[in-house]
């Protein structure tokens, strides 16, 4: 008998089923058409099964008890509830977790893309920071996340994934419970998840369709329900597509910034090349929705004899004058191989000072999850640092067996 060839091993594999959990209401629709559900009844069915994924979080369809036995057989036939798997779970000293999340597989030859996801709990609030893309195209030249070289989009579903992951962990969905092992805010009306920010691996605006179909279902009232003015989507400035975030999401908007003038934030935001600082603050100028009330952030990394000069600080305040404007100013996180480093807390101050006195308050951001690399830039690293280590030592065993 021939031994089976590979390919044909492979081909043999099934494809992994699709997952509804992260799908949209028309997902839902058209996967009820797909079992022949008749027209009149996939509206009805589509508010059923919408409440059971995203208001009670269920992860399996025979929890959905208003639903006939046979349809939750057929969907289950067909279709899984999966989140993306927890690869790796870090919590830091200060509550700060991050997560390693493998995506469910979309057929047998996908290894399933790794992305990162940071949760950052507050006494009465809780932020987790999600990535809208694997990898990211731009260079930023302090930035890990610009490095990698594999990079592609994420879906809709695989950044609802993230979200969903998050309150299953937590015990964010109704008679969940929370971890022990650390701080997660609670009480009367507070949820574990309440904001949502899209500073992860990714550059947003890159993804727009799919990030605008997430925010869709994050903010949907039946079901997660989070308020679109929780929602905070970091830009790097891609000027063309900003105001069709304000108009289609109605979500914050975060500019990253740092720096003054466009010489330097060539090198460091080398999208600025394409669009400069005027064209990006006029996109802020006219950014829909934009007031008072509702403030567009503009971060600054603090670059130790880059970006941190009093001059810079009045420079920056002149530049935003007349822009409803929060300032974050973010200690800048070394990573393995950069030449950059984070500026010293006195010169961070004196910078904050002048800011300060111009208006804006507290400004610089409390680096949270420092001791599991959880900050802003890192993502990643230390997991394939942790790889590699694992990789030496099963080589060296395997040399060692061979002795
Ligand atoms: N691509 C988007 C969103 C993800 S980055 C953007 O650039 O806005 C989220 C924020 O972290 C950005 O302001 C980014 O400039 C900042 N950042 C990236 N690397 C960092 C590092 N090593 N230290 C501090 N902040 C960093
Ligand atoms: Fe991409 Fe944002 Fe990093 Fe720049 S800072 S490389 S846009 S993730």
């Amino acid at each position: 008998m021939n031994a089976p060839s590979i390919l044909a091993e492979r081909a043999a594999v099934p494809a992994a089923k699709p997952s509804l959990a992260g799908s949209t209401r028309a997902e839902i629709a058209e996967a009820l058409r797909g079992l022949g559900l008749p027209e009149r009844e996939i509206k009805m069915r589509v508010a059923q099964i919408w409440h059971w994924i995203y208001f009670r979080g269920a992860t399996d369809f025979d929890q959905m008890l208003n639903i006939a036995k046979p349809m939750r057989a057929a969907l289950a036939e067909r279709f899984t509830l999966a989140r993306p798997d927890i690869v790796a779970e870090q919590v830091s000293a200060d509550g700060t977790r991050k997560w390693l999340l493998r995506m469910p597989k979309t057929g047998p030859f996908d290894k399933g893309a790794e992305i990162e996801c940071v949760y950052i709990p507050e006494a009465d609030r809780g932020t987790l920071c999600v990535s809208s893309q694997v990898g990211c195209t731009l260079t930023c030249s302090f930035c890990h996340t610009g490095t990698q070289k594999l990079v592609r989009n994420l879906t809709a579903a695989e950044i609802v994934g993230q979200v969903l992951v998050a309150r299953d962990r937590l015990g964010d969905f109704p008679g969940g419970v929370a971890p022990k092992d650390g701080l997660v805010p609670a009480g009367e009306g507070v949820r574990a998840v309440s904001n949502i920010v899209f500073m992860g691996m990714g550059e947003p605006l890159y993804n727009f369709e799919n990030v605008r179909e997430a925010i869709a279902v994050l903010s949907d009232g039946e079901g997660l329900s989070l308020s679109r003015r929780r929602i905070t989507v970091s830009t790097s400035g891609v000027v063309p597509q900003m105001a069709a975030l304000g108009e289609q999401c109605g979500t914050m908007l975060a500019v990253s910034l740092h720096a003054t003038n466009d010489k330097l934030r060539d090198t460091l935001v080398p999208l600025n090349k394409k669009y400069p600082i005027k064209d990006l603050l006029d996109a802020c100028r006219t950014y829909p929705g934009a007031s008072n009330a509702r403030r567009i952030t503009f971060e600054y990394v603090m670059l130790k004899g880059v970006n941190d000069t009093p001059a810079e600080a009045r420079a920056l305040v002149r530049l935003l004058k007349g822009l409803p404007a929060k300032i974050n100013l973010i200690p800048f996180n070394p990573w393995p191989g950069t030449s950059y480093q984070c500026s010293d807390w006195e010169t961070i101050e004196r910078f904050s000072d002048i800011v300060f006195s111009a208006g804006y308050a507290s400004p610089v951001r409390t680096p949270r999850g420092r001791d599991i690399l959880a900050a802003c830039g890192q993502l990643k690293s230390e997991t394939e640092k942790l790889r590699a280590r694992a990789r030496l030592m099963l080589e060296e065993s395997l040399a060692l067996g061979q002795e």
